[in-house]
């Protein structure tokens, strides 16, 4: 291709996904547009505007994303990162039994979300060929001829834009995905589990000489197994945990007062309430989300040469095998793996570019569903082993011939 055409590509979806793609698409030199609804999460007042997770575990799968990039990215979130190199079981009244997650000291790492995507965004839009417009709600697209039509919040106005692929990291209920339906024979599943999940909060506590410490070991996923129903806590860099309570709806549903919240901690999770402190726990409680949580599947990720959809857009996980967004991160790099394996950006004229496009996406389709909708089933399964498996008696000895 001649050296002056610029491949344009919009990215719809400005979460950790969208953001670290479109940080991949520029450096391969394509223009990029990222699209997001929401409002620039790095000002102040929009920073609570996302009911997500606080944090999250990111792991090898993550890392080796940011790694690749080799713009020293995997650095700088190994810096802010706390390692967990177990699970540490809340089995009965506070006994604690660790479960390393391997011999050789593997680990997997606590991170801030918003900390991790202002990181990404800023080192986004560092980058001359990187626009980032938030409050842009993506309503309608056409891929065949690559236009988007998307309402801008901030003034009501209508934004048109026409590009030469569109990317569609805009999550679980992907308006991308929706219009690519319309495309192409999309199979697609999708299945609520009866689970919600509530996130609560430990404190960190001041020792005899007034410094602020964790209230639990920092590095271990903390877990407490309750059979039908748990929670865990991971570690945050000042020093609190975030604690996430899945259960189902209707046991939510049953805790109406405080009173029956206290009876239902004392009953189950006696040990974290000194910890939590009980004002807190009936605080957070109370006025934090019960959010629900879904799986869905769905292949071809791609419509020809035109559109793809990835990250949860494509894949959305239950978050019990904390792999939801390093999965994301992993799409993101084995989709540029296949950009270059098909020599997209060496074409010599638009109908090369265009057929070995085509070609790479088709091929990212075809390898990457068979891992992702994996990843998705045995992200169902880990719930039950979290919940419930990892205190069966001979799994705790297996464990621990394991560990030795
Ligand atoms: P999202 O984060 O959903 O981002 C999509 C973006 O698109 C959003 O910013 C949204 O505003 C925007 N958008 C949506 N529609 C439009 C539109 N029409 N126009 C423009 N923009 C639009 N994963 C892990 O790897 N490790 C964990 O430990 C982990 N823990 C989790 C715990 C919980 C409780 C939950 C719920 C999830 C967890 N996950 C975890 C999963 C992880 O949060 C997701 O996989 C990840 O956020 C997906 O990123 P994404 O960018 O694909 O989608």
């Amino acid at each position: 291709m001649t050296e002056t055409v610029v491949h344009r590509v919009a990215i719809v979806g400005g979460g950790l996904v969208g953001t670290l793609a479109a940080i991949y698409f520029a450096n391969r030199g394509w223009q990029v547009t990222v699209f997001e609804l929401r409002k620039d999460p790095r000002h102040e007042d929009n920073a609570l505007l996302s009911n997500r997770s606080i944090n999250l575990a990111l792991s090898v799968r993550g890392l080796n994303a940011l790694k690749k990039l080799g713009l020293g990215l995997h650095e700088q979130v190994l810096d802010s990162v706390i390692p967990m190199k177990g699970r540490m079981l809340h089995v009965d009244r506070g006994r604690l039994v660790s479960q390393p997650y391997g011999v050789f000291g593997e680990c997997i790492n606590s991170i801030d979300r918003a900390q991790l995507l202002n990181l990404l965004l800023n080192t986004a839009e560092e980058l001359a060929n990187v626009k980032i417009l938030f409050e842009h709600q993506l309503k309608y697209c056409d891929f065949d001829s690559g236009m988007l039509l998307l309402e801008n919040h901030s003034n009501g106005s209508e934004v048109r834009q026409t590009v030469d692929l569109i990317v569609g990291a805009d999550g679980a209920y992907s308006t991308v995905r929706n219009q690519l339906m319309r495309s192409v024979r999309m199979n697609f599943q999708q299945e609520y589990i009866p689970h919600a999940y509530c996130e609560l909060n430990i404190p960190p506590v001041t020792d005899a000489n007034g410094r602020s410490k964790f209230a639990m070991d920092p590095n271990h996923l903390h877990i407490w197994p309750r059979h039908s129903f748990m929670m865990i806590a991971l570690p945050n860099t000042n020093k609190s945990f975030t604690c996430t309570l899945f259960m189902p709806f209707e046991e939510f549903g049953a805790i109406k007062t405080e009173n029956d919240l206290m009876s239902f901690f004392q009953k189950h999770f006696p040990d974290s309430i000194p910890l939590m402190g009980e004002q807190n726990l009936k605080d957070e409680y109370f006025r934090n989300p019960k959010g629900p949580m879904v799986s869905i599947k769905c292949t071809p990720y791609n419509y020809k040469d035109r559109g793809i959809i990835i990250g949860d857009a494509a894949h959305c996980m239950v978050p019990f095998y904390g792999q939801g967004m390093n999965c994301g991160f992993e799409d993101v790099f084995l989709l540029n793996d296949f950009l270059d394996k098909y020599n997209v950006d060496d074409a010599k004229d638009i109908n090369e570019f265009r057929e070995s496009l085509n070609r790479a996406l088709d091929a990212y389709t075809e390898r990457r569903h068979t891992d992702a909708a994996a990843i998705c089933d045995l992200a169902m399964r880990n719930y039950i082993e979290m919940r419930s498996d990892v205190v069966k008696p001979l799994y705790i000895i297996r464990k621990r011939i394991e560990g030795a």
